[in-house]
């Protein structure tokens, strides 16, 4: 028997020592089972460990794992995104490991190749003829998938069989692109010249990271899409990832049809046998396009070539959940251990990127123009403070006119809030008390479409009710402020002849329906939260709305202008998308703000540098480092002195200040009562390494949860 120490895909930081039998062939890296308590663990071989335990004390491992390593390079990556995240190595180590079934033994495939010879032999029918052209490409299909493509009885296929037409084969197939068979646009020499640096690198198997700037329509994803195939054709891997899962129906669409292939998507909704199948074909290297969100990350790559981040700017990709990360700076720092090529791209991209080609470490690649004769679309603001005050009415006379305007040419138009539910506030006109969810500080919202009240914080709902609680009386609740489904209601009542829908994340199983309707002109106009914001293609829309310009402003944290332009501007940009003049109207009480300003005049950059100034200036990201610590527990008295104890403890060093502690904004959340510091530092500082030196030696109750969040997103 001789020693290893194995990392444990659970909360820990250590690795720990086990006994492997001295003719195993272990490798560091491998995957293992191991015995931890009372229960059995995945984890990996992990660096020799100086620990001095007795080898009669140590247990064996279970099983192992030869065909599952973890490259040193992977390894690297492990460990640097639990320094960065500062969270434990095990934690991130489940990350990569999420489910143990991913790694049991597949089962045979019976697929089946297209055999030219021996079809050359034997008489040519019809159906036989469709059968061999469904398998181009060197595709392999099982029994089942030629049924399915080809709708040819089984007797036929089985008589392919037969005659030696069709010939088994473990050879999965489909996996690999025919790259002769690709159908592609003709790229402007903008696209061009991008297409040619991001190629190079991926020629030079060197990591860079590049930004495809340009405004929508610009042909960005053209360009990117020339990367994945510079990425295939040397037989590497690509992932693409997307801040939202529900945004792939169409790209998945164009991949289909400018490659030849479907790529491979991994979301939440994979059977566990599809999701093994895919995990370990991309172990192999044999899956070679990936499109996913976020968690996509922690994928076994074999050989990454490319990681292209659509919609870097996009704040989803933020995970705030479990092990907090960025995943547009984890994708980034995966490209830079794999040595891959990485593309950010955008029309409004984040500050930190924007700051990162000034400091020349990221190359810029503008794309000016829209492709063909689509040009922007002309946004106006609508000043409020002029429109007559109707109550409870939320679409003033300009925008009125301006989406009969596009109905009237047989146009569509598009009206944006971003505010699910009927209305946000539910108040009595009687005794004026509010309707609140009791778990937490916040409001029930009202949803007409389920008839419910719901919290948006933690999701307890109550029946919908027009009698008061408070004071017994009868129908004297009341909805106040508008919501994307009272918006809906107000559109329908000026245009009964009109077909409207409305989307957002509450009705989104309908969602395909209802965006393809639109795309095919179904739909008139179509309602909705940031859910139709981003990605859609609508030929015919020309006219866009947005019901409360300034929502986003009122949030108050750092990123507040930088987003709301983001938004406001991927809004406007579903305008005229094709050969038809887009417009698009911002309804706001501030018009002269400066986001909305630049909006209006189209001067993006201006903006950037004005917001990258004031946070120069107040030495805020990307220029200062931050770091949120929340801690929360039921009690609140424990959590208070907790907090006294940490403040007392605060390490002096300089450049750096700690803020707090404070209630958070939404003070109680699920029935836990939640407090904040906020660490501020100097770019130079290593902060993760003051939070060790601030936290590690504490001893915190055992009931209150703390999780530190460094670069934070959110600050409610
Ligand atoms: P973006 O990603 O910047 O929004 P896309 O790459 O989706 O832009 O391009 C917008 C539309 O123009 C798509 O339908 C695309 O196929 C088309 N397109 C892009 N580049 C070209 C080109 N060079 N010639 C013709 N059509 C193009
Ligand atoms: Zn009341
Ligand atoms: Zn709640």
């Amino acid at each position: 028997m001789k020693k290893i120490s194995v990392l444990l895909a659970t909360n820990s930081d250590k690795a720990y020592q086990y006994l492997v039998p001295a003719e195993f062939n272990i490798k560091k890296g491998m995957i293992v089972k191991a015995p931890f308590r009372s229960r059995e663990l995945f984890g990996i071989i992990w660096d020799d460990s100086d620990e001095k335990i007795e080898k009669s004390k140590l247990k064996e491992i279970i099983d192992y794992y030869p065909q599952f390593i973890f490259s040193n390079d992977r390894i690297k990556f492990i460990k640097f995104m639990s320094n960065y995240n500062y969270s434990n190595l095990g934690k991130i180590l489940k990350l990569f490991i999420p489910q143990s079934y991913l790694l049991e033994k597949k089962k045979p495939y019976l697929k089946y190749r297209f055999d030219e010879k021996n079809y050359e032999k034997i008489r040519k029918t019809s159906s036989r003829d469709r059968i061999k052209k469904v398998f181009i490409n060197d595709k392999c299909f099982s029994l089942k998938e030629i049924v399915d493509e080809t709708k040819v009885s089984r007797s036929v296929i089985r008589d392919l069989i037969n005659k030696k037409c069709l010939a088994p084969t473990s050879f999965r197939g489909a996996l690999d692109i025919n790259l002769k068979n690709i159908s592609k646009v003709d790229l402007n020499d903008h696209q061009k010249k991008s297409r040619d640096k991001i190629n190079k690198s991926i020629s030079d198997n060197k990591y860079n990271c590049f930004l495809i700037d340009g405004v929508t329509g610009s042909g960005k994803t053209e360009v990117y899409f020339e990367a994945v195939e510079k990425s295939l054709s040397k037989k590497k891997q690509s992932l693409i990832l997307l801040p939202e899962i529900s945004l792939t129906a169409d790209l998945f669409k164009r991949i289909e049809s400018r490659f030849g292939i479907k790529p491979v998507m991994w979301h939440s909704n994979l059977s566990k046998g599809k999701r093994k199948d895919i995990w370990q074909d991309i172990f192999t290297g044999d899956s070679k396009l990936i499109i996913g969100a976020r968690s996509s990350l922690f994928l076994p790559f074999n050989n990454l070539g490319l990681i292209v981040v659509d919609e870097e700017h996009d704040i989803t990709y933020k995970q705030q959940e479990g092990v907090i990360y960025n995943a547009r700076d984890m994708a980034i720092s995966l490209g830079f251990h794999e040595m891959a090529t990485v593309v950010l791209v955008s029309a409004t991209p984040s500050l930190e990127t924007i700051y990162n080609i000034n400091k020349g470490k990221y190359s810029k690649l503008s794309l000016p123009k829209r492709i063909g004769k689509a040009k922007l679309p002309l946004i106006n603001f609508i000043d409020m403070r002029d429109e007559d005050y109707k109550n409870q009415e939320w679409i003033s006379e300009a925008l009125k006119g301006e989406i009969k305007k596009s109905l009237l040419n047989n146009e569509q138009a598009l009206i944006f809030l971003n505010r699910r539910g009927y209305a946000p506030l539910t108040l009595c006109r009687k005794c004026g008390s509010r309707l609140e969810c009791p778990k937490c500080d916040s409001y029930l919202v009202e949803h007409k479409y389920n008839l419910k009240l719901i919290c948006h914080q933690c999701g307890f709902s109550i029946k919908s009710t027009k009698d008061c609680n408070s004071c017994n009386s009868k129908n004297s609740l009341i909805a106040y402020g508008p919501g994307v489904e009272r918006v809906t209601e107000e559109i329908k009542s000026y245009f009964p002849n009109s077909r409207v829908e409305s989307l957002s994340s509450d009705n989104s199983t309908k969602s395909n329906k209802i965006l393809s309707d639109m795309k095919n002109g179904l739909v008139d106009i179509l309602v909705g939260t940031q859910i139709i914001s981003k990605g859609h293609h609508f030929p015919s829309l020309t006219c866009v709305g947005v019901i409360d310009a300034d929502l986003g402003m009122a949030n108050g944290d750092l990123r507040a202008a930088e987003r709301t332009y983001q938004l406001l501007h991927q809004v406007a940009g579903r305008a005229g998308r094709e050969d038809r003049e887009g417009r698009a109207f911002l309804q706001t009480y501030f018009p002269n703000h400066p986001v909305i300003q630049s909006l209006i005049k189209g001067t993006r950059d201006e903006f950037i540098e004005t917001e990258l100034n004031i946070r120069k200036k107040n030495k805020l990201p990307p220029y200062g480092k931050l770091a949120s610590i929340i801690l929360s527990d039921k009690d609140e008295e424990k959590i208070i002195s907790f907090c006294t104890v940490l403040k007392r403890n605060v390490p002096s060093v300089k450049d750096v200040s700690v803020l707090g502690p404070a209630p958070a904004s939404i003070t109680k959340v699920r029935g836990r009562l939640r407090y904040r510091f906020l660490v501020k530092a100097n770019k130079n500082i290593n902060i993760q390494k003051f939070l060790y030196l601030w936290t590690n030696n504490l001893k915190k109750p055992s009931s209150i949860r703390m999780s530190i969040d460094i670069d934070p997103y959110y600050f409610l």
